[in-house]
């Protein structure tokens, strides 16, 4: 790469163009049962083979009447059954009532229901104390689903409320796309599991549990690597290796221009780089590219620059590698409640948390220490505030904020 790429920054936009359409995409799919498909994606529209309710019922307790009936002063009606939900009634004659419960089928004749608090009963007669119009209290068959319609498109990443729907067209599991397969290969003498008594200047290699938590989030299958010492042939082994196992691979640490970084060498000597460096704070060294057909992403080694990039560069390709129909987190204009001086050509990704100011409005407030060596900053923060390049903040000024929340769905 020349002098001039070497520092030439890629916007995040930019970067999307470029991999994107290049993405390897996980065809495969399989039948899983209901409750095991929240978060999975699904892979064919869901059609209702039924409607939802079966049939017109009532959304209230009360009485079922004819409202032809409900003429005169009083209205009184003779009750001549009872139908709670599950059950069928038979027809109401002039002058009768059904006593119902919410749920159940409306009976022939009937055409509204009369909410028990507006009803008097007395023995077997009812007075009806408001007159009702035709379909009051009536929930119509197939209004919440119709037969024959798609429930859910295909790409949808499931959530709770969609297992639900499913089931209430009877559904019992749903066609997915595979997981994804991801090698999680962390980078640096220096780095060694939780468990290990720390020697010298070693530190402990947080990155794989950051992320491997990340990917279980989208419920990937993550493939555990061995820690890759900082020299060329084992990155390049450890590449290799990766790719022969995995849809993905995802190294952290190594891939900026130091001596002891050898990621972006080792994958355009066993593949191919596609990218490198991007023009986000924290975040610069990032690469992406292909090693065979699988996918390759290269996040730096400071724990809030691999987590930031995960979720802003790598995350919404791995949606898009599982056919899913959203791969951008929703992101909502938040007031600021600091200031900040005009920033470069690099968009800022700021650790934040909202707070309510004294006159109850939500604003960001920044964690103190921003480096990207300090990973308590994810944890304290609610989310990350967006500061665009070539821009300042006032306090006051709205910004675009990525709430944390919207990574575990
Ligand atoms: P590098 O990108 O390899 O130069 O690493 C940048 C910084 O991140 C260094 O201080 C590393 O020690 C640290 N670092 C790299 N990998 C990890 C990791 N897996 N967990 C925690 N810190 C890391
Ligand atoms: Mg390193």
């Amino acid at each position: 790469m020349s002098q001039k790429n070497s520092t030439t920054l890629t916007p995040l936009a930019e970067a999307f163009d470029k991999m994107l359409h290049s993405l390897p995409r996980v065809v495969d799919q399989e039948p899983v049962a209901l409750l095991n498909s929240v978060g999975r994606v699904l892979a064919a529209d869901l059609v209702s083979g039924v409607n939802v309710p079966p049939l017109d019922n009532s959304a209230m307790d009360g009485y079922a009447v004819r409202t032809a009936d409900l003429v005169g002063e009083p209205i009184v009606l003779r009750v001549t059954q009872r139908i709670v939900a599950g059950q069928v009634g038979t027809l109401v004659s002039a002058g009768e009532a059904a006593r119902i419960f919410t749920g159940a089928p409306i009976p022939d004749g009937a055409d509204a229901v009369v909410m028990q608090e507006k009803c008097k009963l007395d023995g077997d007669q009812v007075e009806i104390l408001q007159v009702a119009v035709p379909g009051q209290n009536r929930r119509e068959a197939g209004e919440d689903i119709r037969e024959g319609e798609i429930l859910l498109h295909s790409g949808r990443r499931l959530r709770p409320q969609d297992i639900g729907l499913a089931a209430s067209v009877g559904l019992t599991e749903l066609p997915v796309r595979r997981n994804l397969k991801v090698a999680v290969m962390t980078t640096g003498d220096e780095l060694v599991l939780p468990g290990t008594p720390l020697q010298g200047s070693q530190i402990y290699n947080s990155n794989f549990f950051t992320l491997s938590a990340l990917l279980q989030s989208l419920g990937a299958e993550v493939i555990e690597m061995d820690v890759v010492q900082d020299d060329l042939s084992s990155t390049k082994l450890a590449l290799e290796e990766a790719a022969s196992q995995a849809d993905c691979i995802i190294s952290t640490g190594g891939v900026s221009v130091g001596e002891e970084d050898h990621v972006k060498a080792a994958v355009e000597a066993v593949g191919c780089l596609e990218l490198w460096k991007l023009a986000i704070k924290p975040g610069k060294p990032f690469a992406s590219g292909k090693v065979g057909d699988t996918q390759f992403f290269g996040l730096p080694g400071n724990p809030v620059s691999a987590f930031v990039t995960f979720v802003m560069a790598v995350r919404p390709c791995l949606l898009t590698m599982l056919g899913c129909d959203k791969t951008f987190a929703t992101t909502s204009l938040v007031q600021s409640g600091f200031e900040k001086g005009e920033t470069g050509q690099r968009q800022e990704y700021i650790r934040a948390h909202l707070k309510k100011n004294a006159s109850g409005t939500t604003q960001l407030v920044p964690f103190d220490n921003q480096s990207s060596g300090v990973a308590a900053s994810l944890s304290r923060a609610d989310g990350l505030a967006i500061i665009p390049p070539y821009s300042s903040v006032a306090r006051g000024d709205y910004l675009e904020f990525i709430s944390f929340s919207e990574l575990l769905v």
